[in-house]
């Protein structure tokens, strides 16, 4: 089920450890592939500069340039960066859709859509605000501080 590479540092192995350094509801969203309630991310009207990283391993995955309202009730992106995510044939529920997640940890982030911006990629990575830590970027200028 997990495709992706593990790095093999510091990365937590077992379902214990990861319980240990996850919130409940991080938890299941990211390690069960659970659904937060549409509407209720912290992250949804998130609008400052920055980088969204995976809650549970800290990975880079969007810029917030890439962040649009969807009106979906989940933080949405047309793009991730590159190499920082997975993408997974998800035939569960009934539907056929694309699962996105993290190529460095495997958690569970969200799905991908064909109906983002058409202006841009026309994708929607339609992500769970929980499994996100928004990083503000106070130092546009600096490429070295990120
Ligand atoms: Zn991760």
């Amino acid at each position: 089920m997990n495709t992706t590479n593990h790095s093999g540092d510091d990365m937590p192995k077992s379902d214990e450890e990861w319980k240990r350094i996850l919130t409940p509801e991080q938890y299941t969203v990211l390690r069960e592939k659970g659904t937060e309630a549409p509407g209720t991310g912290a992250l949804l009207h998130e609008k400052r500069a920055g980088m969204y990283r995976c809650a549970a391993c800290g990975n880079e995955l969007f810029s917030a340039e890439t962040k649009f309202d969807s009106g979906t009730g989940w933080p949405s992106f047309d793009k991730a960066i590159p190499g920082s995510v997975n993408l997974v044939r998800d035939e569960s529920h009934d539907m056929e859709r694309t699962e996105v997640v993290c190529a460095r940890c495997g958690s569970h982030l969200g799905h991908v859509f064909d109906d983002g911006p058409k202006e841009t990629t026309g994708k929607r990575y339609c992500m769970n605000s929980v499994c996100l830590a928004f990083e503000e970027n106070k130092t546009l200028d600096n490429p070295n501080n990120a």
